[in-house]
C-alpha cells in the first residue's frame, strides 16, 4: 500500500510503500517519553521503501536497555517524530510514526509489543467520558 505523510509544520514530507500488517503498537517506557504520550504507533518498512521527499530531520539517538542503538528522527522545526532507525552498516528498517501518515485512519495496529510497561488504565479508556472536540 502506497502511503504519504509528514510533520505538522510542512517542513518534512515523504512517501512509502507500506505492508498493512506491519503496523503496530509500542509500549515501552522509551516510546512513552519520546512520544510524550501512552504509547507510540508506528510501521515498519525497509528502508528502500521509504523515500524523502522534503526537508533533513533531525536525528536523536538513543541507547536501549539492551544498549542497542536507535536513530529518533523528529523536525527541527515543529519537533514532530518521523521515524526510527538502526544505527551502522547492514540494511535498515525504518519505524515510521503512525501519527504522520496520512493514511491512517486506515492502518489498524496488528500487535502490541513491550506490554509489560503498558499503562494499566489502557484497557478501561472506551468508559471515560468523551467530548467530541475539546
Ligand atoms: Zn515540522
Ligand atoms: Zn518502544
Amino acid at each position: 500500500m502506497k502511503i504519504d505523510g509528514g510533520c505538522h509544520c510542512g517542513y518534512i514530507t515523504y512517501a512509502a510503500e507500506i505492508d498493512p500488517g506491519k503496523v503496530g503498537i509500542c509500549h515501552c517506557t522509551d516510546c512513552q517519553t519520546l512520544s510524550g504520550s501512552a504509547f507510540r504507533t508506528l510501521v515498519m518498512v525497509p528502508e528502500e521503501s521509504f523515500a524523502l521527499l522534503s526537508g533533513e530531520p533531525k536525528v536523536y539517538v538513543k541507547t536501549g536497555e539492551s544498549g542497542t542503538k536507535r536513530a529518533q528522527t523528529f523536525c527541527p522545526e515543529c519537533g514532530s517524530p518521523i521515524y526510527a532507525t538502526g544505527v551502522g552498516d547492514g540494511p535498515k528498517v525504518y519505524n515510521i510514526r503512525l501519527g504522520t501518515v496520512r493514511q491512517r485512519d486506515e492502518l489498524p495496529p496488528k500487535i502490541q509489543l513491550w506490554s509489560r510497561s503498558a499503562q494499566h488504565w489502557l484497557p478501561d479508556l472506551d468508559s471515560v467520558p468523551k467530548i467530541e472536540t475539546q
